[in-house]
């Protein structure tokens, strides 16, 4: 039998952990990005039962290498264009480890004040970092808390607009007559989740028309379909605003919307899960344009662009009363002093599960580690070499170029001159899925008016001026060989 793992034993085991993904990290770029397993690869690998007696550490690090390491698509490779980037790095990862070393459970302040402190600090750091508007630090009404995700974030502000909409009505009683919310055709799905897991309903979700150009809401269309809707019998509960939309980085003008928000008392959430970060650099702080008016609550993902490993979701509101109204529960056994004095935050009732990991310490590490320099010397070398392959396209009469990339992603694809639009669009997709099987890149897509697009989205640390060279010239020469 293999008892508890000694301190003598969890360090030997540890040196060889690190050294593992230290080894990873220096060979990640010899692995094919996108996993090659077929679907049953990996269960088929794996033993169908569990092991009746214990075995040593080393077998499953040996399995590591055998079985898991071939299902893994390498987000950290330096080819790895998909999606957004899902950044890690050496001190998130460490601090992370460290995190499971204390082994805490941070529900309330007093099942580890260190763990509610240090984040409560560290999302003040962040808010400073990104200058956020006052409102947003803890030391007046509103505040910070880190999220498991975006989508997380998203119902938590729904939960919090409906509690102020109707003064904690639906939460005693259960949604009784219409509410509504409010996205355009370019928000993240996670809103629509969410509408769907508070009672709202997919069917209330309201779709507000955007610019087909600039493809950002368009608040006139807002404002008259909340007064309809309002004028209808329904309750409007939240406006959704994106700062850098999945498909393409489109950005919704915050400030027109929020005056419309003020005008009807509708909790507006502002989600910048993958751009938000960008405004650790002061010459693209323009994406903060708005937050200074009537806006409820923000969200962005360190987990994306700032180098911390996922999960790590920073959600800010401007006053905490209805978030707290909408999920504070206090059961007797959850009592004590330090919760009935007030004098303390309990996160529990931030967020919808009680239990909370302490992900403050792999924020904490980041910004330690890399300061605000290090930070904007990572965001710009992102911008940067998207910058530079944006020129490209747009001097190469083969391809066309969505001319909106302030960020990391670029979005394109070939002209495929003469051929029709669908049949072009699936030209675009073979061209995709061949250099995806390449292992050389992965790349994913989008729809705009219809069409179809390559996304291009650069940001992984590893990724260099000649990553985003070579596979420029691989999506030439495989465009070539198609077309
Ligand atoms: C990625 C993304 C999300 C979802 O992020 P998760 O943290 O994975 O839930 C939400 N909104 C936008 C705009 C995104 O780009």
């Amino acid at each position: 039998m293999t008892g508890h793992m000694t301190p003598e034993e969890f360090r030997r085991y540890g040196r060889q952990v690190v050294d593992w993904i230290a080894d990873y990290q220096e060979k990640v770029e010899s692995y094919p990005v996108l996993s090659q397993a077929r679907p049953g690869d990996v269960l088929a690998g794996l033993p169908a039962h569990p092991p009746e007696r214990g075995e040593g550490f080393e077998a499953v690090l040996a399995d590591l290498d055998r079985v898991v390491l071939p299902g893994i698509t390498h987000w950290q490779h330096p080819g790895f264009f998909a999606y957004f980037p899902a950044n890690a790095s050496g001190p998130a990862i460490l601090g992370d480890l460290l995190s499971a070393g204390l082994g805490v459970q941070g529900m309330l302040w007093a099942t580890s004040p260190a763990c509610t402190e240090l984040e409560t600090r560290v999302l003040d750091w962040l808010a400073e970092l990104l200058d956020l508007p006052a409102r947003f630090r803890s030391g007046g009404a509103g505040g910070g808390v880190i999220q498991d995700s975006a989508s997380g974030a998203a119902l938590v502000a729904v939960l919090a607009a409906l509690h102020r909409a109707d003064g904690g009505a639906s939460g005693r009683d259960g949604i009784n007559r219409r509410h509504t919310l409010y996205i355009s055709s370019q928000t993240h799905s996670s809103m629509e989740k969410a509408a769907r897991v508070a009672g709202i309903g997919a069917g209330n979700v309201r779709v507000v028309d955007t610019d087909p150009g600039t493809l950002a809401m368009d608040p006139a269309r807002l404002e008259a379909m909340l007064a309809a809707d309002a004028a209808a019998g329904a309750l409007p509960v939240l406006v959704c605003a994106t700062v850098g939309t999945t498909s393409t980085t489109a950005v919704d003008p915050v400030a027109a919307i929020g005056e419309v928000c003020r005008r009807h008392g509708v909790w507006l959430h502002v989600d910048a899960a993958y751009a938000g970060v960008a405004a650790v650099c002061p010459e693209l702080r323009w994406v903060n344009d708005g937050l200074d008016g009537h806006v409820d609550s923000y969200s962005t993902n360190p987990h994306k662009w700032l180098l911390t490993n996922f999960d790590c979701n920073a959600f800010w509101v401007a006053d905490r009363e209805p978030l707290v109204g909408a999920l504070s529960i206090l059961p007797e056994y959850l009592r004590n002093r330090a919760t009935t004095s007030g004098e303390v935050i309990d996160y529990r009732d931030w967020q919808i599960s009680l239990g909370r990991r302490f992900r403050a310490l792999k924020l904490w590490s980041v910004i330690r580690w890399y300061g605000a320099e290090g930070l904007r010397e990572h965001v710009r070398t992102g911008v940067r070499l998207a910058g530079g392959l944006a020129e490209e396209i747009a001097a190469d009469p083969g391809f066309e170029l969505l001319p909106h990339h302030p960020f990391g992603l670029v979005c394109f694809r070939p002209r495929w001159e003469g051929l029709p639009d669908v049949e072009a669009d699936a030209a675009t997709m073979r061209l995709m899925e061949r250099l995806n099987a390449s292992g050389d890149l992965y790349l994913t897509h989008t729809k705009v008016g219809g069409r179809v697009l390559l996304r291009m989205a650069i940001g992984a640390p590893a990724t260099g001026d000649a990553h985003v060279a070579a596979a420029w010239e691989r999506i030439r020469a495989e465009a070539a060989a198609e077309g």
